[in-house]
């Protein structure tokens, strides 16, 4: 049990929220709680062994960072004041950006301003002066446009204007196996998550190239965007080991399995590399190079699989979409997280986000004729009427500076999904474990392709 509260607060703290709330495999009874499962206090040695610390200073408790984040310019949330009533931005909190913890919040609300403690001592509040009737910011104010502020489509192709960034989730190639998406049940057959991702994003980019839109790939290729590696991470890796009461951590993961593992510089060096720093670049990327309307970061699911060397096929298979939201108490605690969260909050991304997601969910679950993932963990939560679609805070879903539609359609190993995706990409039906089958990566990209259109035709302006 102590190991269990020691892996979820690492977890927390050494990535950002974001270590289960990035890994996106669904979990499974035996699994590790997601962090906001865990008490939601401030990771201090303190936390794993009672009474060796002296009490945090209040203020010092908001100062922290999630890994490789950079302390936040508050003074950037003076753009949206006087823009948001009251009534607004406590409906989006209680209904989309918080878990509802009652536990006290990192902000207070007085009167007509809202005061968000910063962690700085100096200047401990940012005030966010809010306004008695709404008055959302111009479309000059921000990157990325509303459906309703593209110029009608007359007699153009329907998603014209339109500039979409497809996120091949994780990186592939040679890289599979250490970001734990690499499945094999035969040994001279394989399928890894990132490979697949880049494949969808690549066929998907022609069918909405077709239908008029401009379109991005955030990775077009199975190398990393980060220029970092886990040897350059080292430090930043130990680091946090340290801070988080492991003095002299193993180094190699070699022969360990389970926390052993997690409890080593390589294997946080890893993570470090794939999950952060890796959101990190491409988060940059698309906020100050592609600069799109809209983000669908592609991904596929998978259910806890066991040992990579001998996986289990699951029984379950299923499609979810995921928004931004439900931030937790401890996630709130990091002033980065905190400033993000706040950020997209008042650039009203959700308005647009959530719809969408609704949209694209709706065509992805008929096309696949997958069920709905159901949430049973708070790191998730319902974000609209549609049962596939949830909030989550996600380190992509968070950085990305604009609507982000997060897919999580089949799991890999299901054991006819995973034959079909052996099987790629293809044009018609093939026979597969014994009956004619679609291609599923067909499947996926119709949907998407689909639920866009409906969204589109639903809410652009004609003429
Ligand atoms: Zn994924």
């Amino acid at each position: 049990m102590i190991e269990k509260i020691i892996r979820v607060l690492l977890t927390a703290a050494l990535l950002g929220g974001s270590v289960a709330a990035q890994s996106t495999i669904a979990p499974t009874p035996n699994s590790t709680p997601p962090p906001s499962a865990a008490p939601p206090t401030s990771l201090t040695p303190s936390n794993i062994i009672p009474g060796t610390a002296a009490p945090p200073n209040p203020i010092l408790r908001f100062a922290k960072l999630s890994p490789l984040g950079d302390s936040p310019d508050w003074s950037k949330l003076q753009a949206f004041a006087k823009t948001m009533t009251r009534a607004e931005l406590e409906a989006a909190l209680k209904e989309i950006y918080t878990d509802n913890s009652t536990l006290p919040a990192a902000w207070r609300i007085e009167g007509t301003a809202l005061l968000i403690q910063t962690g700085d001592p100096a200047h401990p509040e940012a005030r966010i002066e809010l306004e008695s009737i709404s008055k959302p910011p111009s479309e000059s104010t921000r990157p990325w446009h509303r459906v309703t502020e593209l110029q009608p489509i007359q007699d153009r192709p329907l998603l014209s204007d339109l500039h979409i960034a497809l996120d091949p989730g994780h990186i592939g190639g040679g890289y599979g196996r250490i970001e734990e998406r690499f499945l094999s049940f035969q040994p001279n057959e394989f399928i890894q998550e990132g490979d697949l991702s880049l494949v969808t994003a690549q066929m998907l980019a022609e069918r909405l190239k077709a239908l008029g839109a401009y379109v991005s790939l955030v990775r077009e290729n199975s190398e990393p965007v980060t220029k970092a590696r886990p040897a350059t991470l080292r430090e930043a890796a130990l680091k946090g080991l340290r801070e988080a009461g492991f003095p002299d951590p193993k180094e190699g993961y070699d022969g360990l399995t389970g926390d052993a593992k997690l409890l080593t510089v390589q294997w946080q060096s890893e993570k470090l590399f794939y999950r952060v720093s890796e959101i990190h670049a491409r988060g940059n990327k698309v906020n100050t190079q592609i600069k799109p309307d809209l983000v669908l970061c592609l991904h596929y699911n998978a259910e806890a699989w066991g040992n990579a060397t001998s996986p289990q096929f699951s029984p379950q298979n299923h499609a979810h979409v995921l928004v931004n939201g439900c931030y937790s108490p401890a996630e709130l605690e990091q002033a980065d997280v905190r400033f993000e969260m706040f950020h997209r909050l008042f650039s009203r991304i959700h308005e647009e986000e959530i719809p969408l997601a609704d949209a694209v969910a709706e065509g992805l679950l008929r096309a696949t004729g997958l069920p709905p993932y159901i949430y049973t963990t708070p790191n998730a939560r319902r974000a609209s009427a549609n049962p596939a679609v949830y909030a989550r805070n996600l380190l992509a879903n968070r950085l990305y500076d604009c609507p982000v539609v997060y897919l999580e359609p089949f799991v890999m190993n299901h054991e006819e999904t995973y034959r079909r995706l052996l099987a790629g990409h293809f044009v018609g039906r093939t026979l597969i474990a014994g009956r004619l089958q679609t291609s599923a990566v067909e499947d996926y990209v119709r949907g998407v392709v689909d639920g866009l259109v409906a969204y589109y035709q639903k809410h652009r302006k004609p003429l």
